[in-house]
């Protein structure tokens, strides 16, 4: 859920762009990115009109080719999309999977210790199951190995404390229609400084991915092509919000307590929890008695509730609900009350 002042701002006329006025958004929005991700002095922000995905894409095109060796972290439909990324842009690359819900401890990773990787992409909270990775255990890996560390931070930015410059990440991604909560469209590139030199420095087939033409539009607040403007208007609204309430870590709070509220309040109702290391972002639940994606259609159609709920072979296992955005702890109890009442009706 989108807060008011940001739907007022997406009810407004989107400006011509290549003006002083909007390249001091663009500034403004560049610095409040780098300071809520803690980034190491010297790092750029990038703004892509696309979702994460696309993102994740030109992270992989312009960070690593084909003399690379790069390990993956595949635990649900994310983590995947690295591995089908590399996949298709002939990255050589190694897979640990881990099963639904499993998260990845640092016997596991050791497994892959000296054995010559250049590089590592990792979803910091796989969403597809809400399990949340140690960024700072995975950047220690990253730093004895000297490897070049990607953290896919999308759903995790602004819900899970992380520390760019602590963890050493060289790369963060995350979108506009995660904790930003705003709508979709636009996606976030963090790099620091040694993801700065990489990009700068590298050749790469692409015209729209092309990282480095971003980089320098960027020093003057601007995007090589017409970016989603009105989003990048509502983006540098919600960034003022968050510094004025306190920062990023007062929003990460704020989201830790919707999840705990909720997670609390469930504790009565025929379901389990599905994540060995949850993420706060969003809330997995496996219902005992009943087919997941009926659950979802049910509150949609009946209740006029929307939850999140799960595609492949998750798809009748489980449901997400979200903890991002604009929602209070009123809201989970009027979620509940909807579970208990469908409960009642004999239908959980
Ligand atoms: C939402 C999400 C993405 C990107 O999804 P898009 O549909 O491309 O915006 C990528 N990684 C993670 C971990 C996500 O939660």
């Amino acid at each position: 859920m989108c807060s008011n002042e940001i739907l007022t701002v997406g009810g407004e006329q989107v400006p011509y762009f290549r003006t002083p006025e909007f390249s001091n958004i663009m500034f403004e929005n560049e610095q409040l990115m780098l300071n809520f991700t803690k980034s190491p002095e010297g790092s750029k922000s990038i703004f892509m009109t696309s979702s994460s995905t696309g993102s994740m894409e030109a992270v992989v095109m312009n960070c690593f080719d084909e003399n690379d060796k790069v390990l993956v972290i595949d635990g649900g439909s994310f983590g995947h999309r690295f591995v089908e990324l590399c996949e298709i842009h002939d990255v050589p690359h190694t897979v640990i999977h881990l099963n639904h819900g499993q998260k990845l401890t640092k016997e596991r990773l050791y497994e892959y210790d000296n054995h010559g990787f250049t590089g590592l992409l990792v979803n910091i909270d796989e969403t597809s199951t809400g399990v949340l990775y140690d960024s700072e255990m995975i950047g220690d890996f990253c730093r004895k190995n000297g490897v070049f560390y990607v953290c896919d931070c999308v759903s995790s930015f602004l819900a899970d404390p992380f520390d760019m410059a602590n963890c050493g990440a060289d790369v963060m991604i995350t979108g506009s229609q995660k904790v930003l909560a705003c709508p979709p469209g636009i996606s976030i590139i963090i790099l620091a400084p040694r993801a700065v030199e990489r990009v700068t420095s590298k050749k790469i087939k692409s015209m729209y991915f092309n990282l480095a033409d971003a980089l320098k539009n960027m020093e003057r607040g601007q995007t090589p092509f017409t970016p989603a403007v009105g989003i990048l208007r509502q983006i540098n609204t919600r960034l003022k919000e968050i510094k004025t309430a306190g920062g990023a870590d007062v929003e990460i709070a704020r989201v830790a307590a919707q999840a705990e509220d909720f997670r609390e309040k469930i504790t009565d109702l025929p379901f389990e929890f599905f994540s060995e290391s949850p993420a706060n972002g969003v809330t997995p639940v496996h219902p005992i008695n009943t087919d997941a994606y009926r659950v979802f259609e049910v509150l949609k159609d009946e209740y006029g509730i929307w939850i999140c709920p799960n595609g492949g072979d998750l798809r009748n296992m489980i449901f997400r609900v979200g903890h991002i955005g604009s929602l209070t702890h009123d809201d989970n109890t009027t979620l509940i009350n909807a579970m208990k009442d469908m409960q009642k009706r004999g239908m959980l």
